[in-house]
């Protein structure tokens, strides 16, 4: 039988998360594929959603999200970032921040319209400008200086008069990059220069380490009103299976993501969204926690692959570590990936599936550290023999 698939599809077939895990699975491996926490997140915060389906919140919410969750989304951008968006028309709660960036290209990109985004990417983001019928053009970050950043020429080249908007992710999955003024200051120019708009997708925002700053590009001047502004509690309070994320833009941007979400899901699941504005009010603190014992987290996997044989980059937020193979003998991510759970019984994951040209990032492999110190321990003693068994010499 044909593909049934739509040919624009065909690309996207079984995820790398879902064949690694199943990998992981099949060998026992341990898994610093996939990028979720493997403890809970703020007790409080989880009371409140038992609380909230006993208390009767089981029925349709309101198709923008609860009043509570969009005030709490407000107050927060307020306190944060000094942004002020107004939670009746300003502020739309999605289905995860997955949900909220495949609204927004569908509801702002025609199919032919053009949209850039750096690479290596996070793979919903070429799925949906597939769906959406547009053409992703990427901008490619490379190591420069120990971190990875682009050249602000080439993004200034990525534009054409097709180009409709620029997705922007910082912290940057997987890189770890937190892009700095400087760099959005390029970006926001090329953005007011063309009259792009931003999507921005900033899960991460409260996961930026060593006192880096996490800037969101709306608060550069002539930004707020072309920007739509990300954000989920999944990576914030270490809920990925709550998926409950949101949407913060201008009227007329979030009418029509709005415009877009009701036909894909209506709304989002009523419980997650009163707990999450619970933990918005409350447990930023648990946060700062979090941030500082991810922090040490990222120190420990990093010592451990350095000492294991790979180049190591130091990521500035997230919960990756990005590596260079090359060192260790071997040149494509991809077949390490694979064979790793025979080598060392680990799993990580090629970057190169996030690249439009996988090529570009044939040599890096991701490793995730929202682990128990444990299981970063026992990977790390693992992966120690992985140079002994490839003839690494020094
Ligand atoms: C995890 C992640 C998402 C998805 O967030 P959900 O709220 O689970 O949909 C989006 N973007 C990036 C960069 C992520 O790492």
């Amino acid at each position: 039988m044909n593909d049934p698939l739509v040919a624009r599809m065909r690309a996207f077939g079984t995820t790398i998360f879902a064949e690694m895990s199943a990998l992981a699975l099949r060998t026992g491996s341990i898994n610093l594929g996939q990028g979720f926490p493997d403890t809970d997140g703020p007790p409080a915060m989880l009371e409140r959603a038992i609380e909230a389906v006993r208390g009767g919140a089981n029925q349709y919410p309101p198709g923008p999200g609860v009043p509570e969750l969009r005030q709490a989304v407000s107050e927060h951008r307020k306190e944060h970032y000094g942004l002020a968006y107004d939670p009746d028309g300003e502020v739309l709660v999605t289905v995860g921040a997955t949900e909220a960036i495949a609204a927004s290209v569908l509801a702002l990109c025609e199919p032919g319209d053009e949209v850039i985004a750096f690479e290596p990417y996070y793979d919903s983001y070429a799925a949906s400008v597939a769906l959406a019928g547009a053409v992703l053009r990427p901008v490619t970050l490379r190591p420069d200086g120990g971190r990875f950043t682009f050249d602000p020429a080439e993004l200034r080249a990525a534009v054409t008069s097709r180009t409709r908007a620029i997705l922007v992710n910082s912290p940057h999955n997987p890189t770890g990059t937190v892009f700095t003024r400087a760099e959005l200051e390029e970006i926001a120019d090329v953005c007011t220069g063309h009259d792009l708009t931003a999507i921005t997708d900033e899960v991460y925002e409260h996961l930026a380490f060593d006192g880096v700053e996490h800037i969101p590009p709306a608060t550069l001047p002539g930004m707020r009103e072309r920007t739509v502004m990300i954000s989920s509690a999944g990576k914030t309070f270490s809920v990925t299976g709550w998926k409950t994320g949101w949407i913060c833009a201008p009227a007329p941007l979030v009418r029509a993501v709005q415009t877009v979400k009701q036909f894909l899901t209506f709304t989002s699941s009523a419980p997650w969204q009163l707990a999450v504005a619970y933990g918005l009010r409350h447990e930023l603190g648990w946060v700062s926690t979090l941030r500082a014992e991810l922090e040490a987290k990222r120190d420990r996997l990093m010592s451990g692959l350095a000492a294991a044989g790979f180049d190591v980059y130091r990521p500035a937020g997230t919960y990756f570590v990005q590596t260079d193979i090359r060192p260790l003998g071997f040149t494509d991510g991809l077949a390490l990936t694979r064979e790793l759970p025979v080598l060392a019984g680990v799993v990580a994951i090629p970057t190169q599936v996030f690249y439009a040209h996988p090529e570009r990032g044939r040599h890096f492999v991701r490793f995730a550290f929202c682990k128990r110190d444990e299981v970063i321990d026992e990977a790390v003693a693992r992966l120690a023999r992985l140079g002994e068994g490839t003839g690494r010499t020094g």
